[in-house]
């Protein structure tokens, strides 16, 4: 199968079964991001799926039997109709037909088009554990990163998803707010967390990687982005504010300074506390957040 592009999946996903249906992302132009620049959005056609089904049977065989999880790969394959995502799925459960979650990144606005009766039958099909990029709780924050839609859009979209029982785990970045704002990006962002109500919470902090307009923007004057220990305040105040029974916080991303994870409430204060002694001895001189190469 000719695949254009780089696949990317949310570190936690490393062990899980990859299916290639899609390609790109279909907004393609938030500020801080380059992972599919020069690639379109496309949807795998069918016949190539199925021929990838069949090469991993082949190489597989009776293996594929013990694959429980499979991670739809692209930016945003939500983005599908609920009929192709479904049509796909079943494709998928000829050859994985033990098959039982079905995870993918979704935007806000893959969500919304998608009745409740949709959602419904996504559900039962084994869809759950939708990756939603919310990034930070502040408006005019997110209109600046050109993320395309707003926290009441996501706040929307999650309570419909928690509604039908579709879990789902956000993506929270640090740092989106710039300098001097990183204390009130966490308080916004923990009060639409607590309402969204996601299974777990994944975060990264932001980095302008070269050619980026938010490196462009940092170049120009345009935005002053915050320092670590001002990142790692904010990380600190949004987990001491999350008030989530149950949630896996998981703050272990290569470009999380400090690595972190556990559940609330049990392992806040260990999480807390490693945090607090990364703000008394870290030496934020050393540390960029200007990259020349990478991506998220
Ligand atoms: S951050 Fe996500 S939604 Fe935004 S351009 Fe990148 S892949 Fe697309």
């Amino acid at each position: 199968m000719d695949y254009n592009g780089t696949i990317y999946r949310p570190p936690i996903e490393a062990d899980t079964f990859l299916l290639p249906v899609t390609e790109g992302c279909t907004h393609n132009s938030c500020t801080f991001c380059n992972m599919y620049r020069d690639v379109p959005f496309r949807m795998v056609p069918m016949t190539d799926l199925e021929d990838f089904l069949k090469e991993v049977q082949h190489a597989y065989g009776h293996h594929c039997d013990g694959i429980r999880r499979v991670y739809l790969v692209g930016a945003d394959p939500f983005a599908l109709s609920a009929a192709r995502l479904l049509e796909r799925i079943a494709l998928a459960r000829k050859y994985l037909r033990n098959a039982e979650t079905f995870t993918m990144y979704a935007r806000t606005d893959n969500i919304a088009p998608k009745s409740d009766g949709d959602l419904k039958a996504l559900r039962q099909a084994g869809v759950d554990d939708l990756y939603i990029g919310v990034e930070c709780g502040l408006d005019d924050v997110l209109g600046k990163l050109n993320k395309g839609y707003t926290a009441e859009e996501t706040l929307a979209q999650c309570r419909r998803l928690n509604a039908v029982g579709i879990r789902h785990c956000d993506l929270l970045m640090l740092g989106t707010a710039g300098r001097g704002r990183g204390l009130e990006c966490a308080q916004a962002t923990a009060a639409l967390e607590n309402q969204a109500a996601p299974a777990k919470i994944l975060v990264n902090t932001m980095s302008a990687f070269a050619g980026t307009p938010l490196d462009q923007d940092i170049r120009e004057g345009r935005f002053i982005p915050a320092g670590e220990k001002e990142n790692l305040a904010e990380e600190k105040a949004l987990l001491e504010a999350l008030d989530l029974p149950g949630l896996y916080f998981w703050a272990v991303h290569p470009l999380d300074t400090v690595r972190v994870d556990g559940y609330l409430p049990q392992d806040r204060k260990k999480m807390a506390d490693a945090l607090e002694h990364a703000l008394a001895t870290i030496d934020e001189s050393r540390i960029s957040r200007i990259s020349l190469e990478g991506t998220l």
